[in-house]
């Protein structure tokens, strides 16, 4: 027995005793009943334990010295293709593997270098503060419709609603109307500062088209107020 032996090398031994017998103890000079070389070929390209054994060529090639010293030999060369194709392919990978990184690198360096004047992402769209000043949250149809229209840049803005004097914190609401039909809607928490309650509250009128329409503001769940604006 042979202790430091792995089971690997140990199979590859055992292995090495039956080729070498086959290869002595059949010698079929004459060639007799051999199946012939693409018969070995394709025993060969094919071979696999399962299937070789149901083969019947398996059986005269394990039988004749000749055959099988020329099914190890197509065997041999067939492995060593194998290898150079595993080679190949993986030189391939290889170059594939370090061109990317190339490319990545380009582009890191290339991004790193557009660094300019940044705009902002969307994360941080930049809001146009537009300040609105309700007199009053009465329920009056006449006062405030009367007035003229407050303003409203089409884009993302940020209404800073300053409420009437004495109003109270807390949760407000506010819908931007086109023919009675709320086409912006939002909620905001108002509180009290130096006296003044206000709340803001950040809507994008880039998506409605410019014109008229009317703002109503309620704190919840009380009446609406409600008064003409123009998003231009
Ligand atoms: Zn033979």
């Amino acid at each position: 027995m042979r202790p430091e032996e792995s089971p690997e090398a140990k199979y590859d031994r055992l292995k090495k005793k039956i080729q070498d017998s086959i290869l002595t103890e059949y010698p079929n000079p004459e060639r007799k009943g051999c199946p012939g070389n693409s018969v070995l070929e394709g025993v060969a390209s094919g071979f696999s334990d399962e299937r070789v054994e149901s083969d019947s060529n398996w059986e005269h090639i394990t039988h004749c010295s000749e055959c099988y010293r020329e099914f190890l030999e197509i065997r041999r060369n067939l492995k060593q293709a194998a290898k150079r194709r595993r080679t190949i392919l993986r030189a391939t990978v290889g170059a594939v593997v370090m061109l990317a990184a190339v490319a990545g690198l380009f582009f890191v360096s290339r991004n790193h270098g557009s660094l300019g004047p940044q705009r902002p992402q969307n994360a941080e769209v930049a809001y146009h503060k537009i300040p609105i000043d309700i007199a009053t949250m009465e329920r009056s149809d006449t006062t405030q419709r009367a007035s003229s229209p407050i303003l409203l840049d089409a884009g993302p803005d940020e209404l800073i609603v300053n409420l009437p004097v004495g109003s109270k914190a807390g949760q407000y609401e506010v819908q931007l109307l086109e023919n009675q039909r709320p086409v912006i809607s939002a909620h905001a928490d108002a509180a009290i500062r130096d006296g003044t309650t206000a709340f803001a509250v950040k809507v994008d009128l880039s998506k409605i088209p410019p014109g008229s329409y009317t703002m109503y503001v309620r704190q919840v769940p009380w009446d609406w107020t409600h008064f003409p604006v123009v998003v231009r």
